[in-house]
C-alpha cells in the first residue's frame, strides 16, 4: 500500500519521475492512481519523506497468482553498426535451464528484454525455449543503467507476478538483481551452480564456506524467487530453430531524471581477458608452481600455438604473473573449455569450482598427491619447467 502523508509540500518532484504516470497533484498534494506499481521511485525522490510504501508480511501472502519463470536477457555490445548488440551466451544457458524448471512447474518460460531497438531477438530467445518475450523498447534503454533497468523490471514484476527470475552472475546481473531484490523486498541467491524444483519452489544450490559445502536454498516466503547463475555453469540446450516466442510489448514511461549516473566516455575493449576466457575453447592455465612471471610467459606461447587463452590461479594472479581478468575459480571466471591444461596448480577447491566443467583436463604437477589430479583426465607428475618447453617444441614441429 502507498500513502502520502500531510508532510507533502506539493513540490511535484515525484510527478515526472514516476515511470507509469501514476501521480497526479490534487489540492497541491501528490495522489497515486491505479497505474501505481509500488516501484518506489517516488519514495526515493521525495525531499520531505512524505511517501511511504507498506508491504504485506510475506508469510501472510497468497502466492498462487505468481506464475512463470523469467530470464533476464543480457545484451553485449558488438561494435558493429548494423548489429550493435547481441544476446550474451549466459542468457541462452539460463533459458536452457529455465525451460526444464518451467516444464516441471507447468509454467511459462519468459525472457525479459529491455532495449532501445529490437533486432529480432525473439527468434533466438524462442529457439532456446522462451514461450514469451516481455519486451520494453525505449530510447532510454540504449545502454545498461542500474536505476532505469531496475525500475522497469520491478514494474514488470509487479504487473505480471512471475514465480522466479534468473539473471546471469555477470557484472550486469550482479548489479541489477540485488537492486531488483531490495526494491521488491525479496531474497536473492547469488552465484547458483544448480537449480531444481522442490515442492513447487525453486531449489537454489550454491557453494558456501569457501566452496567446502553446497548450500541448498529455498525462498518459501517471498515471490519472485530470484537467483543469479554464473556463466558456463548451465548446459546449453540444442536451439530449436523456427520455434517462436510470443512477443508481449510493454510500455514504460522513462524519464532522464531517473538516470543518476552519467556516462562521460565509453571505451569498448572487445578482447578483454574476462570476455575471452569465458568463451575460450582451450585454456592454458598456470599457478604458483610456474615460479616467476618470465616462466609464466611460456604459457602465453603455448596457448598461442593451441589457439587458446591463458588462465591463472589466484596465487598466480596475486604474485603478479597474470591480470585478475584471467583468474579461474570461485572469485574469478567459471570456464568450460574443450581442453584445460593446468601447470603448477595444486587444485584447491576454489580453483576446481571454476574449471571442473571443462571437457578434458590435463594437469602437470610435481606432487603426485596434488588434488588437481582428482579432476584431471590425464595427469603428468613432473616439472612444468621441463614439460612446457617440450610441448612448445613439439607443437612448433
Ligand atoms: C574465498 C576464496 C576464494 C578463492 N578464489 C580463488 C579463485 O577464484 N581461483 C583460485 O585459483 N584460487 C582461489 N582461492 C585460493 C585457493 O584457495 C588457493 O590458494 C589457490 O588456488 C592456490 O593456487 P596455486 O594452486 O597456484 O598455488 P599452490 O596451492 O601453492 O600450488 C602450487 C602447486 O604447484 C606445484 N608445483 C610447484 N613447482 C612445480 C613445478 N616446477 N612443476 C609442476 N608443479 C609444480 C606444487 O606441487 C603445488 O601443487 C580462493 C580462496 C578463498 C579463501
Amino acid at each position: 500500500m502507498i500513502e502520502v502523508s500531510n508532510k507533502c509540500i506539493g513540490c511535484t518532484k515525484c510527478v515526472p519521475v514516476c515511470p507509469f504516470a501514476a501521480i497526479n497533484m490534487i489540492d497541491k498534494k501528490a495522489t497515486m492512481n491505479e497505474a501505481c506499481t509500488l516501484c518506489g521511485v517516488c519514495v526515493q525522490i521525495c525531499p520531505v519523506k512524505a511517501i511511504t510504501i507498506t508491504r504485506e508480511e510475506a508469510s501472510a501472502r497468497d502466492f498462487s497468482g505468481f506464475k512463470g519463470v523469467w530470464v533476464y536477457v543480457e545484451l553485449a555490445e558488438t561494435g558493429d553498426k548494423t548489429h550493435p548488440k547481441k544476446i550474451k551466451p549466459v542468457t541462452f544457458e539460463l533459458l536452457s535451464e529455465g525451460r526444464k524448471l518451467a516444464d516441471e512447474l507447468k509454467e511459462d518460460l519468459c525472457a525479459v528484454l529491455l532495449t532501445d531497438k529490437n533486432h529480432n531477438y525473439e527468434k533466438e530467445l524462442g529457439a532456446y525455449g522462451a514461450d514469451k518475450v516481455y519486451m520494453v523498447e525505449h530510447d532510454e534503454l540504449f545502454e545498461y543503467n542500474t536505476d532505469i533497468f531496475s525500475t522497469v523490471i520491478v514494474s514488470l514484476v509487479n504487473r505480471h507476478k512471475p514465480s522466479a527470475m534468473l539473471y546471469g552472475a555477470s557484472i550486469q546481473g550482479r548489479d541489477l538483481a540485488p537492486r531488483v531484490a531490495s526494491t521488491l523486498y525479496v531474497g536473492l541467491t547469488a552465484d547458483c551452480t544448480a537449480l531444481a524444483v522442490k515442492d513447487g519452489l525453486l531449489l537454489q544450490s550454491r557453494p558456501a564456506f569457501g566452496g567446502n559445502i553446497m548450500a541448498d536454498i529455498l525462498s518459501p516466503n517471498s515471490r519472485p524467487q530470484l537467483a543469479t547463475v554464473r556463466p558456463n555453469v548451465m548446459k546449453l540446450a540444442e536451439p530449436q530453430l523456427g520455434r517462436a516466442a510470443v512477443v508481449v510489448r510493454e510500455a514504460a514511461k522513462l524519464d532522464k531524471s531517473l538516470r543518476r549516473v552519467k556516462v562521460l566516455e565509453r571505451k569498448i575493449t572487445r578482447d578483454s581477458g574476462a570476455a575471452r576466457i569465458e568463451s575460450a575453447g582451450v585454456i592454458v592455465s598456470g599457478g604458483r608452481g610456474m615460479k616467476t612471471k618470465d616462466k609464466f610467459k611460456q604459457l602465453e606461447e603455448l596457448s598461442g600455438l593451441l589457439g587458446g587463452v591463458v588462465g591463472a590461479s589466484r596465487a598466480a594472479v596475486d604474485l603478479g604473473f597474470k591480470e585478475k581478468t584471467h583468474q579461474v575459480g570461485q572469485s574469478g571466471a567459471t570456464v568450460s573449455p574443450k581442453l584445460y591444461l593446468s601447470f603448477g596448480i595444486s587444485g584447491a577447491v576454489q580453483h576446481i569450482v571454476g574449471m571442473k566443467a571443462s571437457d578434458v583436463i590435463i594437469a602437470v604437477n610435481k606432487d603426485p598427491n596434488a588434488p588437481i589430479f582428482n579432476v584431471a583426465k590425464y595427469g603428468i607428475v613432473g616439472d612444468a619447467h621441463e614439460i612446457v618447453p617440450k610441448l612448445i617444441e613439439a607443437l612448433k614441429k
